[in-house]
């Protein structure tokens, strides 16, 4: 394992208390609870584990900042450019940010420092440029009156998300949250709270107003419940799972809540035998074995148009079996450890169930360690995966691939939709109209096409289907952070 720098340690002391109304502190309760390293099995820190208390104590301070802090009412250019600070500032500091999200997560610090962190920035950065160009309209409707809208936030935001992308995911609800004027109340994954804890500090350091970003790690079913039950919560910002999406959705109906949800996904990524094979061959694995297929949007389901399906495979599996995992503080290594050994267990459970339905194992397949520790699996590869089979339907998320073969354009579409999912999904082909016919085919909020994985702070990203509902990223965000107001004035 490389040694971490020295800062490490402290680090890891100063990011684990709660951050409420601009400082950090203890739980009212006095509890912790650990969080590891999962590439070592190491204790990394013990994390103030927020009450019910201490949640009511961070939505006050977030409400007190959204009525009579300076946050909503000052310029919001001047917003803006504290957003810019901020997204400045984290630059400065990604060294440090993006080793506690390798430490905490698993990941590669390859994605870490390279990906994950500079793409926090870039949406922050976008929506600094958005704070003064959110706007209302006038509408000239009669000679005896003016009618216009204004553009509001809601209010009170909480934040609630899940521990693949840790920080990313964050940023994706604050920086439009705070372009538009609301404050936020986080509740980070428990596997992976010390990111936003160190982003809050980032903040504070950049100057943001107290109570406009509290940060409170906790179980979800306290600390999140808590944040969903609470009346002064005007909007809960969702990214995890379908199965706790559901109940958000049905906590949040009591006070009829406004509430996104950017759940699971099994997408499609389908190649016809007229594309660029080798093209199509590597955004296969990337698609898949980036962040160890701890991704939404990972293409789990590999179609290949039935003749150039053995040469795919043949492809695939090579390169899969060539992808060891390493150190994830090694600047080398491309697949990680998973976040935990439960969600190892969960996927070998998985990669059992394809066996037992009959699909073949052509690559990876087994739980694997670096220096003899770590929750690390193989790149997984089956062909001769049917659709109705458990791996070709549910969620794995981790390092499996099911590749089924298809015969057409009509039965890549019917195989491709064949999901309760619609996050995400890819065409490789060289035939544009073959292309654009498909991305209109494919019920999924993205359509990458030649491409996968691509993302950009101004492109919405959500789901179709039980893959959710309002979009982060792109003007699209801002709607599900503001509300319209008409104004009509008799002249
Ligand atoms: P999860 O649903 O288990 O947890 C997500 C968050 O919800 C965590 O902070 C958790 O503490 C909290 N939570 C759990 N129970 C709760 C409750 N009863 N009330 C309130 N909060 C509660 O998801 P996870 O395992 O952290 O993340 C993996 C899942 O997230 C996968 O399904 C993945 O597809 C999904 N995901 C979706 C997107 C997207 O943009 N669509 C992005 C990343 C991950």
């Amino acid at each position: 394992m490389a040694e971490a720098p020295e800062a490490t340690a402290e680090l890891r002391v100063s990011f684990s208390q709660l951050f409420i109304d601009g400082a950090f502190g203890p739980s009212s309760a006095g509890k912790t609870f650990p969080t590891t390293t999962p590439a070592t099995g190491a204790p990394l820190a013990d994390v103030a584990e927020a009450s019910e208390a201490d949640v009511d104590r961070a939505v006050a301070a977030a409400r007190k900042a959204f009525e009579a802090g300076p946050w909503p009412k000052m310029p919001a250019r001047e917003r803006g450019r504290l957003l810019a600070r901020i997204a400045e500032r984290l630059m400065a500091r990604a060294d440090e940010v993006a080793l506690l999200e390798t430490l905490d997560n698993g990941k590669p610090i390859f994605e870490s420092r390279q990906v994950d962190i500079p793409t926090c920035a870039d949406v922050l950065f976008y929506y600094a440029g958005w704070a003064d160009k959110i706007s209302g309209e006038t509408l000239p409707l009669t000679a005896d009156a003016f009618h216009y809208t204004l553009r509001e936030p809601l209010g009170v935001i909480g934040a609630i998300t899940p521990w693949n992308f840790p920080l990313l995911l964050a940023v994706w609800k604050i920086a439009p949250a705070l372009s538009a004027g609301n404050t936020v109340v986080l509740k980070p994954a428990s596997q992976t709270p010390l990111s936003c804890l160190a982003f809050a500090d980032v903040c504070r350091e950049a100057g943001l107003p107290p109570g406009v970003l509290n940060v409170v790690p906790g179980p979800g079913a306290t600390a999140g419940a808590r944040l969903i039950a609470h009346p002064d919560v005007d909007k809960i910002a969702f990214t995890g799972s379908v199965d706790v999406g559901k109940r958000v959705m049905a906590a949040c109906a009591g006070s009829l809540k406004k509430i996104s949800l950017e759940l699971g996904g099994k997408s499609p990524n389908v190649i016809f035998a007229d594309a660029d094979l080798e093209a199509a061959a590597r955004g296969a694995l990337n698609g898949i074995f980036y962040g160890k297929g701890e991704v939404c949007a990972a293409g789990s389901r590999l179609l290949v148009e039935e003749s150039v399906h053995d040469q795919i495979v043949e492809t695939i599996a090579a390169k899969a079996k060539k992808m060891v995992p390493g150190d994830p503080l090694d600047p080398k290594t491309r697949l990680g450890s998973l976040v935990s050994e439960e969600q190892r267990a969960t996927v070998m459970r998985y990669v059992q169930a394809g066996m037992k339905d009959g699909a073949r194992l052509v690559a990876g397949g087994k739980p694997a360690s670096v220096n003899g520790a770590g929750a690390f699996h193989e790149a997984t590869i089956f062909e001769m995966v049917q659709p109705s089979m458990t791996i070709a339907r549910e969620e794995i998320f981790g390092p499996v691939l099911s590749v089924i073969s298809f015969r057409d354009e009509g039965d890549a579409a019917r195989i491709a939709n064949g999901t309760i999912y619609g996050l995400a999904a890819a065409v490789w082909t060289k035939d544009l109209s073959k292309a654009h016919r498909m991305a209109r085919a494919l019920k999924a909020g993205t359509v990458w096409i030649n491409a996968y994985n691509l993302y950009d702070a101004a492109l919405p990203f959500g789901g179709y289907k039980q893959s959710g509902f309002g979009r982060e990223l792109g003007s699209a965000a801002l709607e599900g952070y503001t509300q319209v107001k008409s104004v009509w004035l008799r002249l």
